[in-house]
């Protein structure tokens, strides 16, 4: 029955979102489900959504109302009916936005809430709906299968959910749960299935992975294990190597054990590290774990294995009592680290946390002239990093193959998380116009590349030759 139905997905926020929806997309392929874009018409829709801020918020509702809208005609059909039905359109919400709104949103036959806990059993419910079954959850928050890429190049395997920081302005703990991690044991054979897989980038993710810890293993063991499986041939020259990428960490507790993890070339030279504020005042009124001197010193320490190391983060601007000084560290901040890339959002309160009931809250007006001002000198930040790595070599790990007059154009991320765009020489031009044959493939190789030059806009790519 599988066989017939398509499914749709959209999501929102973290990595670990991102990851979660891919192998639940990737269950459903595997049962015979066509995964199609989400703007086209669908039996089925999966929306994992996001509560870190009234945006996401916003986007979560927009997505579900999407969803529901167009399955409604179908709908109709069934509409009497309060039991789930084989055959009628579904729409399946989940992710954080569902725990922190639970009493607000009510499953039917045609809409299932499914909290974050129970998130893995989508699947199962999906295919059930469409069988006339009612399934129950069963299992935990660590049972999703590595995923084949569907919707990105890289694979990410998930090692660890939930927080126990509960910095002052987070709702995660909350929706999430406190921290939990998975067996060292299941994320090396989760790494290891991906590899011999072909995957050729894996990105470990987590909410929280600085408190990874299982037995004896913290999370700079967990990932030494992980560098040391054997790569895996693709059959192209060249071709036996995979890399490893650490999604987002917090910068605390991580000792020169983790640093010089970075030695090993398997390591990608990159990691989003979130600052918050660059004030140390806001950064204690958050409840953050570290000094803005500590983490000056871990963004040194990084550099002084790969200089063009890449450091990205994310910087929370209007906090409650945040003063133009506080406002001016945090920009400052951005020029001495050198950011490659600043995801910065306007403070806005979640109920249930401690800021939400903190004195000084930041005008909306004073909060979006000073994003905009974060976004300016986060430009400026990302072009200087960018102008940085001209004239160096980038591995750079193909995701499209393009014939673009007549030659082949390979685009994808380097090894420091830049977008990198490749034209290959004339003669393959020449033999993508004279030959009928498909082009080589190339998606999922590895590909050295001379960086030459820089486009423009706020998110230039980097130009390159083989070599
Ligand atoms: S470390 Fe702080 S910001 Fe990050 S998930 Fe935990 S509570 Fe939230």
């Amino acid at each position: 029955m599988g066989g017939a139905r398509s499914v749709a997905f959209a999501d929102l926020g973290c990595k670990l979102n991102q990851f979660e929806t891919e192998s639940i997309a990737t269950q459903l392929q595997e049962k015979g489900y066509r995964i199609i874009e989400f703007d086209a018409p669908a039996d089925a829709y999966v929306v994992n959504t996001c509560t870190v801020t009234n945006r996401a918020d916003r986007k979560s509702r927009n997505l579900f109302n999407r969803a529901r809208r167009a399955t409604q005609a179908a709908q109709a059909a069934a509409e009497l009916s309060a039991e789930p039905a084989a055959g009628t359109p579904l729409v399946v919400l989940t992710g954080c936005f569902v725990n922190s709104h639970r009493d607000e949103l009510e499953s039917d036959g045609r809409t299932y809430i499914i909290a974050n806990e129970q998130k893995h059993s989508i699947p199962a419910l999906v295919d059930a709906h469409f069988r006339g079954e009612v399934v129950h959850p069963a299992g935990n928050v660590f049972d999703f299968p590595v995923a084949k890429r569907i919707f990105h190049t890289r694979t990410t395997v998930k090692v660890q959910d939930g927080c126990d920081n509960f910095c002052s302005f987070c709702i995660i703990p909350s929706v999430r749960g406190r921290a939990v991690s998975r067996s060292s044991r299941d994320v090396v054979a989760a790494v290891a299935e991906a590899v011999t897989a072909g995957a050729r980038e894996i990105v470990l993710t987590g909410v929280n992975m600085s408190r990874y810890r299982d037995g004896g293993v913290d999370f700079t063991g967990l990932v030494e294990a992980c560098l040391e499986l054997p790569g895996q041939s693709s059959g192209h020259p060249g071709e036996r190597d995979y890399r490893l990428r650490i999604s987002s960490l917090e910068p605390d507790g991580l000792a020169d054990r983790f640093i010089r993890l970075f030695e090993h070339p398997r390591m990608a030279p990159h990691l989003h590290l979130c600052l918050q504020s660059g004030s140390q005042r806001m950064l204690l009124a958050m409840r953050r774990q570290y000094t803005y001197e500590e983490y000056r010193r871990l963004a040194a320490d990084l550099r002084s294995i790969d200089p063009t190391f890449n450091i990205t983060t994310d910087l929370l601007v209007g906090f409650p009592s945040e003063e133009d000084d506080d406002f001016a560290a945090s920009l400052a901040a951005i020029d001495e680290i050198g950011f490659g890339h600043v995801h910065t959002f306007p403070y806005s309160p979640r109920e249930g946390t401690r800021a939400e009931r903190m004195r000084g809250q930041v005008p909306s007006r004073v909060k979006t002239e000073r994003s905009a001002a974060v976004r300016t000198a986060a430009d400026a930040a990302k072009r200087r990093y960018r102008e940085s790595l001209l004239g160096s070599r980038e591995r750079l790990l193909v995701e499209r193959a393009e014939r673009r007059d007549g030659t082949l154009v390979l685009t994808g991320l380097g090894e420091h998380y830049v977008p990198i765009s490749v034209r290959l020489p004339a003669r393959v031009g020449e033999h993508a116009r004279a030959s009928a044959d498909p082009p080589p493939r190339y998606e999922n190789t590895f590909l050295e590349a001379r960086i030459e030059s820089l486009g423009e806009g706020d998110d230039p790519v980097l130009h390159g030759s083989p070599g």
